[in-house]
């Protein structure tokens, strides 16, 4: 369902643990990825934690996290994990030097994911975007205090740029977890405290969701509140909606948009559109929204409903890639 790095996840829940001891097996197999740790490298040596994860074989993807250390150790700890196919996770100490940090850790091959608390820098806009480049895998924020307003910073840091983003905040139902993965977090993670049962059924219905949809964070449409990746959604700027507030965030006019969707959807299953608004799929809606017009063209075409997801998610990226 989620391929980040080297890691295949099942679904986009992780389990985090807060002692490297404790027993997470009543998560396995139904979080998509358990975490140990934290693992404090000015106490423990590389070897000790290699020892800890060797004892473990979750039927999920597994990864630790860890703090302190010297760049030695840390690197040395990151080869481990690359040769297991575990996600090595730091927790941001400082923020200067990071982009040499990242790099060091990804050039011993890990998949790397960078733990961060919005209070402890002020903007993190530039710090996701200094991650991003710096190649680091994922960038796990931990939200857990800002209850109703965590969407709001999800969605503020995902448009800024930034890598695939892992939020640890409060989820008691399938609407929370997906009022949080709509606004462009890629993952949930939650503590090991949580009810076992919980997590599976989670698990089960994001999974299912997605197998229907196509896109399990799939953003809503622009003028909805969604992200950036909503442009995918959006119809011809022709009239005075946030559409162009968004173009103007991604600096590309309104006619580099209608130029650059036609180009990237000329040739797929996406050009065509016969009888809807705007004579191409490039320009509808969500699959969500119900549209008798988009849908007969997707039966015409042979194109499935979460194929139809699929394209868009594809065309969401490029768009803010391009
Ligand atoms: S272009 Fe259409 S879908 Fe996009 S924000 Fe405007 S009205 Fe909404
Ligand atoms: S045809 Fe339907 S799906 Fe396509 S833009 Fe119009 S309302 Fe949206």
């Amino acid at each position: 369902m989620l391929k980040i790095g080297y890691l295949n996840l099942d679904n986009p829940l992780a389990i985090i643990s807060s002692n490297g001891s404790s027993d997470l097996g009543s998560f396995s197999g139904s979080a998509g990825l358990i975490m140990l740790g934290r693992f404090n490298l000015d106490e423990v040596t590389p070897s000790e934690i290699k020892r800890t994860m060797d004892r473990r074989r979750p039927r999920s993807a597994l990864g630790f996290s860890v703090v302190g250390g010297e760049l030695e150790d840390l690197t040395e700890t990151a080869k481990m994990a690359a040769q297991r196919g575990h996600l090595i996770e730091v927790e941001l100490p400082r923020t200067d030097g990071i982009s040499d940090l990242v790099r060091a850790i990804k050039n011993s091959g890990a998949t790397l994911s960078v733990r961060v608390r919005p209070d402890a820098v002020d903007d993190l806009r530039p710090l996701a975007r200094e991650l991003k480049e710096a190649g680091a895998d994922i960038l796990h924020l931990d939200l857990r205090d800002l209850g109703s307003g965590a969407p709001k910073i999800v969605k503020k840091i995902s448009d800024g740029g930034a890598p695939p983003l892992m939020v640890r905040c409060d989820v008691g139902d399938f609407q929370d977890a997906r009022n949080i993965l709509s606004m462009g977090a890629d993952m949930i993670s939650l503590s090991d405290e949580a009810d076992p049962e919980f997590v599976a059924w989670l698990a089960d219905i994001l999974k299912r969701f997605h197998d229907l949809v196509g896109w399990y964070n799939a953003p809503k449409h622009i003028c909805s509140g969604g992200d950036l990746r909503g442009m995918a959604f959006c119809c011809p700027p022709v009239k005075n909606c946030l559409l162009l507030g968004a173009l103007k965030k991604v600096g590309i006019s309104p006619k580099e948009f209608v130029d650059r969707k036609l180009a990237l959807t000329k040739g797929t299953p996406l050009e065509p559109g016969d009888g809807t608004c705007f004579g191409s799929l490039a320009w509808c809606c969500k699959i969500t929204k119900p549209c008798f017009m988009r849908d007969a063209v997707l039966d015409r075409h042979g194109i499935a409903p979460d194929e139809y997801m699929r394209l868009k998610k594809k065309l969401a990226v490029d768009l803010l890639k391009a």
